[in-house]
């Protein structure tokens, strides 16, 4: 990639940034397309962000990603938010050509999901009820489930989500439970999500949330945690032959989700995966 003088600039703020996976992902995808466009990483402290926003503004940076801990705090900086993101109450994606967030992390992971399996009418069971939760609820909801239902360690957290889920108007049929009732709730589910950290490296022994005895084989199980690839519940679902989506998909798809946003075009994902594996060390 060469920069030059009519290089377009896109990135991510946060804080911290140094380990993120979008420059190295974003910036594979612009070299297979042969893209004017750079990808770089803003490290932004909490209290410069409105500067920051106006800063990418009269830059003429056309889009961010936002991270960790500006993806609520942004929201009042911009014109516009996307509906479902609005819902959601925070974004992670901005253009900068109408100053609009979005949120793409829901989308990655509906995105990914497809892939094996539809979710149109589906009994999805979400498990933990925090920031990924709260993202992908909204968009399972908005890609026509039939029923959700939040597990939680934190009951109180799993019914504040599944109420406003509920009064959002996407859907009809949400329950919320504690997350230990988990096997009682896999009998009739179709698709179980889960989004709390455990198995993540470098804890990978954890004891899952389910076991394979407690799943069936209809059933398709997705971990957001992507390090390490095939997680504690991951084994498990394998071994009772469900089928397993791996959480990389949804960092793969929440870019190109935003890719889409920013230039326009789609996003050429097998680069974009395959960078993402390289960087992650998987194989
Ligand atoms: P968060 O806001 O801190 O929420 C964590 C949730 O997990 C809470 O509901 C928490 O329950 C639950 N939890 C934590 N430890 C638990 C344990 N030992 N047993 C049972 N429940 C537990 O975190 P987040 O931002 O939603 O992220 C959650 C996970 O998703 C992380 O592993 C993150 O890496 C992953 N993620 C992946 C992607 C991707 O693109 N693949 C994107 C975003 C996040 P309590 O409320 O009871 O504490």
């Amino acid at each position: 990639m060469k920069i030059k003088g009519s290089t377009n600039i896109v990135g991510l703020i946060g804080h911290p940034v140094e380990h993120s996976f979008s420059p190295p992902m974003h910036n594979a995808a612009f070299n297979e397309l042969e893209m004017d466009y750079a990808y770089v990483a803003f490290d932004v402290n909490p209290q410069d962000l409105q500067l920051a926003i106006e800063g990418a503004k009269s830059l003429n940076i056309k889009g961010f990603n936002v991270t960790i801990p500006h993806k609520i705090e942004v929201m009042q900086f911009l014109d516009e938010i996307d509906e479902v993101a609005s819902l959601i109450g925070a974004v992670n994606t901005i253009d900068f050509k109408n100053l609009k967030g979005y949120n793409t992390d829901g989308i990655g992971a509906v995105r990914a999901i497809e892939e094996v399996s539809s979710i149109k009418n589906k009994n999805v069971v979400v498990a933990g009820a925090g920031g990924a939760s709260r993202a992908i609820s909204f968009y399972l909801a908005k890609y026509g489930a039939e029923s959700l239902t939040i597990l939680n360690r934190n009951v109180d957290k799993a019914q504040s989500l599944a109420a406003d889920v509920s009064n959002s108007g996407l859907i009809d049929d949400v329950d919320a439970d504690s997350i230990s009732q988990i096997a009682s709730h896999l009998t009739d589910a179709d698709i179980l999500v889960d989004t709390t950290p455990i198995g993540m490296h470098p804890n990978i022994n954890d004891e899952p949330i389910a076991f394979a005895e407690d799943m069936h084989e209809d059933l398709t199980v997705f971990d957001a945690v992507y390090n390490p690839n095939e997680t504690v519940l991951l084994r498990q679902a394998i071994k009772a032959g469900a089928k397993p989506v791996y959480g990389i998909k949804m960092l793969l798809y929440q870019g190109a989700e935003s890719f889409r946003i920013w230039t326009g075009r789609d996003a050429p994902v097998e680069t974009m995966e395959k960078a993402l594996k390289d960087t992650l060390n998987l194989e």
